[in-house]
């Protein structure tokens, strides 16, 4: 049964085309099902129409409409569930149509279509005789009928092109951009057909001249980072191209084909082997190969694939759409090439999202559907604000973006003009506004001389750029880097948080859930040889400052703060001998996301220096919402008024225990989330630098005392979209709207 079903969502999601996605639809239901007669009915306009069937008449399909009030398909839709009946003749219901000629037909079964609570069609199913479907019938089509409503969503999508397609997803860098896509590489997987080669020798030579173009385009790419300031993409590099000599993979590869195999097969073949054996291997630094092969094998069968698409310089600037991005495919990009990244899968914290943040350019991702739309070449708009891509939109729209974009340039240097001027509301609090940061590059020292320090730095992400975990000195040198450009200001740097949606490709963890899994400090604390060098990496980086404070992720409980505690004491009696006065001991936090160290704050109070708030963590666990799964995005919402309880109590509480907090999750860098948050009487934010400016003159124009009246009514709502509302209606009679664009 499941192969049945598998086979039959898997074939309408490859068809041609629309039509003939229903055509298979009914007819491989009809076959499965043994019964006379399959039909489909979509939605359009109110109105459920025939749309595909086999078994009735052909000549009805696209003729037979009814509302969702009329006939027993409407009854199915209406009320969201299956009508199985044993003769549908006797139903009140029922409603003949002369067009179909269905009167043979007593026995009905129909399975509502939904995607996203919303009615699709519904798919029906009819025999002569008089008899009721049984319970694994019913149980078939409404599979059936779930799994269709994503491939039929898809294909409606692709039939629906070239007129204007509008695809949703979730913001991963803000902003908004015009220009071509660029689809790369979405379709290539490791495993390929095992193929023989036709002329062993012409393979042979192919091969060789895929891995030479493989090496010349690593060459160049190392050549081209070795210049810039995040030299940390430089290794990813580097360490990949002596992996392709003729001793090494590459001669592996070369050697399968003298064997039989055509290339794509050899490589594939090889890549897997290999892959196999080094995941298995104990040894961390061996495992990490595992993930260099994996990279290599890609590249050089997208090379010999599609060898149009590789090593693609674009003429002009384009939007890159892909099925996930990696941090070595958007690091190709000529930066001024890039000007927007749509991604299909992937998460807001995943490699291309914060690489795309530091860059500055719009990204969106978790877009279903849109690599089955053939929109390669295609003029799109991608506005990243709103989540969303237009695909070959008209000349009156895009006039619209254009001048929005330039509304947009406006008021983004009308609020850099006062990014010299203190965080101060109209009647005088002060607001500490922190960078987030994780790339160097991301750290533009003017910008660093606008905010009042880092409020977090995400030490996973220069270890995600690397290919094995960064020696002591290394990440010495990058945490040297990160507090010379705060000139002397707080830095607030996080021990390494992998693990969730942050992976390592060098030190794989396979979980079944793994965001309640082995994560931040957890992890750490399991590995103090890892926890013990990065500890000792940043107190030697902050030799002759005083800037340093360490903040540890993903705490759940007391045991592991003095333990943290504990190690960053004998990483720091190991210096003091050789250092001496030059260090200092760091102050230490932890991030508030666990729900329940809300509830512990007392406690917590005596053992650190400070806390700051995971807004971002804290709502997927109060709300038991995974942040990054596209499909329950809705229901991801900083806003709800539970959320702001709790987040107004930590706030009572740290000042009742005298501990000073920060927030550091997206909230604290949104224009709403500030106006709550500091109408609670969060004075110290943390946001990316996109933010800062915006938020600066945000706050400069806000009476404090008029927020806190906002904050109670605010609580008071049953909704974060009603939270939203009572804000935006806010900033309205204060003439602000603009700041939320
Ligand atoms: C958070 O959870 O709010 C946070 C700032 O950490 P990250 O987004 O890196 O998980
Ligand atoms: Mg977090």
């Amino acid at each position: 049964m499941l192969k049945t079903l598998r086979d039959i969502t898997q074939a309408v999601a490859s068809a041609q085309n629309f039509h003939s996605a229903l055509e298979l639809i009914v007819t491989r239901t009809k076959v499965a099902m043994t019964t006379q007669c399959c039909s489909i009915y979509l939605l359009e306009d109110d109105n459920l129409v025939l749309s595909a069937t086999d078994g009735l008449l052909q000549s009805a399909v696209g003729q037979v409409k009814m509302s969702l009030s009329e006939g027993l398909v409407g009854l199915a839709a209406e009320r969201e569930e299956p009508i199985n009946l044993a003769d549908a003749h006797q139903h009140p219901r029922f409603k003949h149509f002369d067009q179909v000629e269905e009167a043979s037909f007593r026995a009905f079964l129909a399975a509502p279509i939904v995607y996203q609570k919303r009615v699709l069609g519904v798919l029906v199913v009819q025999q002569a005789d008089t008899r009721q479907f049984n319970e694994g019938e019913e149980a078939f089509l409404m599979t059936l009928a779930a799994q269709l409503a994503m491939a039929i969503k898809n294909q409606r999508k692709k039939a629906e092109a070239p007129d204007l397609l509008l695809f949703k997803g979730i913001t991963a860098a803000n902003g908004i951009a015009i220009a071509h896509a660029l689809v790369l590489g979405g379709q290539i997987e490791l495993q390929q057909p095992e193929t023989k080669a036709v002329a062993i020798k012409d393979e042979v030579s192919r091969l060789i001249a895929a891995i030479e173009t493989c090496k010349e385009t690593l060459s160049t790419l190392s050549q081209r980072f070795e210049n810039e300031e995040d030299n940390e993409v430089v290794s990813i590099f580097s360490a990949l191209q002596s992996l392709l000599d003729n001793a090494s993979l590459g001669g592996e590869y070369i050697k399968e084909v003298r064997e039989g195999w055509s290339a794509v097969s050899a490589v594939s073949r090889v890549s897997l082997r290999y892959i196999e054996q080094f995941t298995q291997m104990q040894d961390l630094y061996l495992k990490e190969r595992a993930s260099d092969i994996r990279d290599l094998g890609l590249r050089v069968l997208r090379l010999l694939i599609e060898p149009e698409r590789m090593g693609f310089e674009p003429d002009v600037p384009v939007i890159l759409v892909t099925k996930e991005a990696d941090a070595t495919m958007l690091a190709e990009f000529p930066r001024h090439k890039l000007v927007g990244i749509v991604t299909e899968q992937g998460g807001v914290n995943s490699h291309a999202a914060i690489l795309a943040r530091a860059l500055g350019v719009p990204a969106i991702i978790g877009v279903e559907g849109v690599l089955a739309a053939r929109i390669d070449k295609k003029l799109l708009v991608i506005n990243a604000n709103r989540g969303q891509l237009l695909v070959s939109p008209s000349p009156t729209l895009i006039a619209e973006y254009r001048s929005l974009i330039s509304a947009e340039k406006a008021l983004q240097n009308q609020y850099s003009q006062e990014l010299g001027l203190p965080a101060e509301t109209i009647d005088g609090k002060r607001i500490h506004l922190y960078l987030n940061a994780g790339l160097l590059s991301s750290l533009a020292s003017e910008i660093a001389e606008g905010s009042d320090g880092v409020g977090l730095y995400r030490t996973e992400i220069p270890f995600m750029l690397h290919q094995r975990f960064p020696s002591e000195s290394e990440q010495v040198k990058v945490y040297r880097q990160v507090l010379d450009i705060a000139c002397g200001k707080p830095v607030v740097m996080r021990t390494l948080d992998v693990g969730g949606d942050k992976p390592l490709s060098y030190f794989p963890i396979k979980e079944e859930n793994p965001f309640l899994g082995w994560r931040g400090i957890r992890l750490s604390l399991d590995h103090p040889e890892l926890f013990l060098v990065q500890l000792r990496a940043m107190i030697q980086a902050s030799a002759g400052s005083r800037q340093l404070h360490i903040l540890l992720p993903m705490v759940s409980n007391l045991d592991e703060i003095d333990q943290s505690i504990t190690y960053l004491e004998q990483a720091f009696i190991e210096l003091k001998s050789d250092l001496g006065d030059q260090i200092v001991k760091p102050k230490v936090g932890i991030m508030i996301e666990v729900p329940a160290l809300l509830y512990q704050l007392a406690e917590v109070a005596k053992r650190v220096d400070f806390v700051s708030v995971g807004s971002n963590d804290l709502t997927q666990y109060m709300l038991a919402v995974d942040r990054n799964n596209p499909r329950v995005s809705t229901l991801y919402d900083c806003y709800h008024p539970g959320i702001l309880r709790a987040l107004k109590r930590a706030r009572f509480d740290c000042w009742q225990y005298h501990l000073p907090v920060s927030v550091c999750g997206e909230l604290a860098g949104e224009p709403i989330g500030v106006i709550l948050l500091v109408a609670m009487g969060y004075d110290q934010l943390s946001m990316n630098q996109g933010s800062l400016a915006r938020i600066n003159y945000l706050l400069r124009r806000v009476s404090h005392s008029d927020l806190s009246e906002l904050l109670e009514m605010a609580l008071t709502l049953s909704s974060g979209q009603e939270v939203r509302e009572l804000i935006r209606e806010y900033f309205e009679s204060r003439e602000l709207s603009a700041i939320l664009n």
